[in-house]
């Protein structure tokens, strides 16, 4: 999954919670809209979230368990 060349490079900054404020906005404004940046988004926090947990492979529950939201997106964003 391939995101916008747009926000391609906010994406990482994005999930480290280094990027600006704005960007944040402007990004998740994007995602709200976006299934490819989503995707790639999701595909590389599920790669993130296995590297976190690395220390704790043995543990089948880790990995398979249920994964906490990265970014809310679960409303639709409303320009008002
Ligand atoms: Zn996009």
């Amino acid at each position: 999954m391939n995101p916008c060349r747009r926000y391609e490079e906010s994406v990482i900054p994005f999930l480290h919670q280094e990027l600006g404020r704005k960007k944040v906005i402007t990004l998740q404004k994007h995602l709200s809209q976006c299934e490819r940046c989503r995707g790639y988004l999701d595909e590389l926090g599920h790669v993130f979230q296995v590297i976190e947990n690395h220390g704790a492979f043995n543990c089948n529950a880790q990995v398979t368990g249920v994964r906490r939201p990265l970014y809310p997106v679960t409303q639709p964003f409303r320009a008002e």
